[in-house]
């Protein structure tokens, strides 16, 4: 279907907008969050639904979330039975979305709801994902570092063409159906959009900085999802071996040369064991490295094998309204 196509039918009613949002121990950035999400929705011609989902919180963010709901019933909550993490949360609010378009958001203020109408105006030219390019992130420098570092590597050795976004986003209905199908484990959602193809735009949106300046992912998880992101995504690294061994081959080869050389027509024995065990600990690393590469994608396998559930749902409220 053609891009106009899609906006005369887009046009004929109100738009059905979800909101999906994880919340994890935020409970002092809910109600500030809400009104700017709210704020911006006013100028949005949109029935909005707002899902929060618990991530296993353990301050009061569950009661403040509940005592919003009585108050407001466009806001619907999903409560995990523990925390099963930033990417799983974000999974449970897109399962369980009825909209016509499904955002993706976090609820720290780094996503700016302004960003919602560009977003709303992009999909009604007919793009069914708009994703947010974030420029300037407002973060520590060494974070900066990181992240720069990992769309940097990820870009390099992906699969797909991968750029440095993240996972504030919209869908249309058509590539959130797609969406539930993956099965997989492990998810690293910007990932997956990519992968599921679809007409995509990016629109820049700068980062606020967060309410209270506490990551609640935190370095490790951050760690993981970027090896989630480069072996879900790459099968490189499981290709260095050979490309290391090739290389290291061919260096010895050369090196028998000389050696041979040397001791027919300088008749010196070849000094230096240090050289020999430098290079004999360079090839020990590599073996190594290599190893580990190929245990991240048995890690992979593993879970996937489990077939475990990406989340348990302990409570779902607000669904069952008619809308
Ligand atoms: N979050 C979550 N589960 C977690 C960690 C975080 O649902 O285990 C939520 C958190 O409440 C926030 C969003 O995911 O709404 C992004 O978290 P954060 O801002 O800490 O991540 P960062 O922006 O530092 O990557
Ligand atoms: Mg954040």
């Amino acid at each position: 279907m053609t891009g106009r196509g899609i906006m005369d039918k887009r046009t004929s009613k109100t738009d059905f907008l979800s909101i999906v949002v994880p919340v994890y121990n935020e409970q002092d950035g809910i109600m500030v969050f809400y009104q700017a999400l709210t704020d911006a929705l006013q100028e949005a011609a949109v029935k909005p639904e707002i899902i929060f989902v618990n991530d296993g919180s353990t301050d009061g963010s569950w009661n403040i979330l509940k005592g919003l709901h009585e108050r407001e019933p466009q806001v619907k909550l999903i409560d995990l039975s523990r925390n099963f993490g930033h990417q799983n949360a974000l999974t449970a609010g897109i399962e369980s979305a009825r909209g016509d378009a499904v955002v993706l958001m976090d609820m720290d203020l780094e996503d700016d709801p302004g960003t919602i109408l560009e977003f709303l105006s992009k999909w009604k030219e007919g793009y069914e994902i708009v994703y947010a390019i974030r420029d300037r992130r407002q973060v520590s420098m060494i974070l900066k570092t990181f992240y720069r570092l990992f769309h940097w590597v990820n870009s390099m050795v992906s699969d797909l063409q991968m750029e440095a976004a993240g996972t504030f986003c919209l869908m249309d209905r058509r590539v959130v159906e797609q969406f539930k199908k993956f099965p997989e484990r492990d998810r690293y959602i910007p990932g997956l959009r990519v992968w599921v193809g679809f007409k995509q735009t990016g629109v820049k949106s700068d980062r606020g900085k967060r309410y209270d300046g506490r990551s609640r992912v935190g370095v490790i998880r951050l760690i993981k999802l970027a090896a989630d992101s480069i072996f879900s995504f790459s099968t490189l690294p499981l290709r260095f071996a050979i490309l290391f061994g090739l290389f290291f081959s061919f260096l010895s080869f050369c090196l028998v040369a000389v050696i041979i050389w040397i001791k027919l027509f300088t008749g010196l024995a070849v000094p230096g064991w240090a050289s020999i065990l430098s290079a004999v600990m360079l090839i020990g690393g590599i073996q190594l490295i290599c190893m580990g590469f190929q245990g991240e994608y048995l890690i992979r396998v593993f879970n996937e094998v489990k077939n475990r559930p990406n989340y348990i749902v302990r409570e779902s409220v607000g669904f069952d309204v008619k809308d």
